[in-house]
C-alpha cells in the first residue's frame, strides 16, 4: 500500500503512528490539489473514529499566559492518564515568520510528552483557510486516540468566533487589569465563553485577581445564559503554580456530562458540523466563481462601470453572476 492511497494513512493514524499523523496533517495543511484531495479522502475515512475528545477551545491576549497555561494544564491531564493534542489558530502566521502560538519552546515538557501532540498553526493566510485546516487537524488526532484537543487563538479580529465554532468548551483567560476590570474586553468574546478564567492569581496578585473574578461574575450575569444547562463560571487560576488549575478541568468535566445528559452536547456538534458546510460551500462559491475564466476576463471592466456609475452594483453583480453559467 503507497503513500497515494489513503487507507496507508488512515491505517497509520489511527495505529498512533505519529510519523504518519505528522504526514497526513501536511496532506492537509498542502496547498497542492492532489495532496488536498488525497488528504480530503484520508479524514473522510478518519471520520468515524473522531468523536469521542474533549474539544477546548483556549483564548486570550498575548501574554495572558495561554503557552504557560496549556503547559500546565496538558502536563496535568498528561499525568494522569489523558493523551493531549494542541493546535492552534492564527491566521497571522506565515511559514517563515513562524507561529507565536503553539511554539514547542513555550511548552517545553509538553512538546516532549509521548502522550502529547503540539502542531503550530498552518499559515493559510486566511482564517477561512487556516479553520478548515485546523478543524481537519482536529478530527485527525482525535481518531488518532488524543482523547483532549486543545485549540489555542490569540484573541484578535475573529478568531475567537472562527475556533468557538469547532470546540465543546471555549475557555476564556483573562489578567486581573489597573481599575476598571471590564475595560478592553470585548463583549463578544464574553459571549463565546463557557468559562472564563483569571490568570496569574498568585502572589501579590491574588486579591486582585478575586477582586477581578467578581467584576465578571456580574458582568456575566448580565448575559443571558445560551442554556439553562449551563451558566458560564468565573475562576481564577495560576498557570505558573497551578492553583485552580485542577479546578478548570473539573469544570470541563462537569459541563460535558451535564450537557451530555440533555443531549446538547451531541447537538452542538450537529450544528457545528452543518455550519461548517455551509461556510465551505460558500467558500467554494466564491472559489468557483473566481476561478471561472469568463469571469477573470470581465471582473475588472464591470467593476470599473460600477465605479464610475455607469452600471448599478446590482446589475453588475447579476452579470457576473449570469457568467457562470456559460461554459467554459
Ligand atoms: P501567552 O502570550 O498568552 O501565550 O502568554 P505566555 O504563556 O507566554 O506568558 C506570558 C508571561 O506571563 C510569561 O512571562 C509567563 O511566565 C507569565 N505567566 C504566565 N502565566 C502566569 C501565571 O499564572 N502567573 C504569573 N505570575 N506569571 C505567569
Amino acid at each position: 500500500m503507497g503513500e497515494t492511497d489513503p487507507q496507508f494513512y488512515i491505517d497509520g493514524v489511527r495505529s498512533g503512528n505519529r510519523r504518519i499523523l505528522a504526514k497526513t496533517i501536511t496532506l492537509i495543511e498542502s496547498a497542492h490539489p492532489t495532496h488536498r484531495q488525497l488528504g480530503r479522502s484520508v479524514v473522510d475515512g478518519l471520520l468515524p473514529y473522531a468523536s469521542k475528545a474533549a474539544r477546548i477551545g483556549i483564548t486570550g491576549v498575548p501574554g495572558v499566559g495561554k503557552s504557560t497555561f496549556i503547559e500546565s494544564f496538558g502536563m496535568m491531564l498528561v499525568e494522569s492518564g489523558h493523551r493531549v493534542a494542541v493546535l492552534a489558530v492564527d491566521p497571522s502566521s506565515t511559514r517563515s515568520g513562524g507561529s507565536v502560538m503553539a511554539d514547542k519552546t513555550r511548552m517545553e515538557r509538553l512538546a516532549v510528552a509521548p502522550e502529547a501532540f503540539i502542531r503550530p498553526s498552518p499559515s493559510g493566510g486566511t482564517l477561512g483557510g487556516v479553520a478548515r485546516m485546523t478543524r481537519e487537524t482536529l478530527l485527525v488526532c482525535e481518531a488518532a486516540g488524543f482523547d483532549v484537543v486543545i485549540v489555542e487563538t490569540v484573541g484578535v479580529g475573529q478568531s475567537e468566533t472562527t475556533v468557538a465554532s469547532m470546540v465543546d468548551f471555549f475557555l476564556v483567560l483573562m489578567l486581573a487589569g489597573a481599575g476598571d476590570e471590564l475595560q478592553g474586553i470585548k463583549k463578544g468574546v464574553l459571549e463565546l465563553a463557557d468559562a472564563v478564567a483569571i490568570n496569574k492569581a498568585d502572589g501579590d496578585n491574588r486579591e486582585k485577581a478575586e477582586k477581578a473574578r467578581r467584576s465578571y461574575e456580574m458582568a456575566l450575569h448580565l448575559l443571558n445564559p445560551a442554556t439553562p444547562t449551563w451558566s458560564p463560571p468565573v475562576l481564577t487560576c495560576s498557570a505558573l503554580t497551578l492553583a485552580g488549575v485542577d479546578t478548570i478541568w473539573e469544570t470541563i468535566k462537569d459541563y460535558r456530562s451535564k450537557m451530555s445528559a440533555t443531549g446538547e452536547l451531541e447537538e452542538k456538534r450537529r450544528r457545528q458540523a452543518l455550519a461548517w458546510m455551509w461556510s465551505r460551500i460558500e467558500d467554494g462559491l466564491k472559489d468557483r466563481f473566481f476561478d471561472h475564466p469568463a469571469v477573470g476576463e470581465r471582473l475588472r471592466e464591470i467593476e470599473a462601470s460600477v465605479e464610475r456609475g455607469d452600471l448599478s452594483p446590482t446589475m453588475g453583480a447579476e452579470t457576473l453572476l449570469f457568467l457562470l453559467d456559460k461554459d467554459h
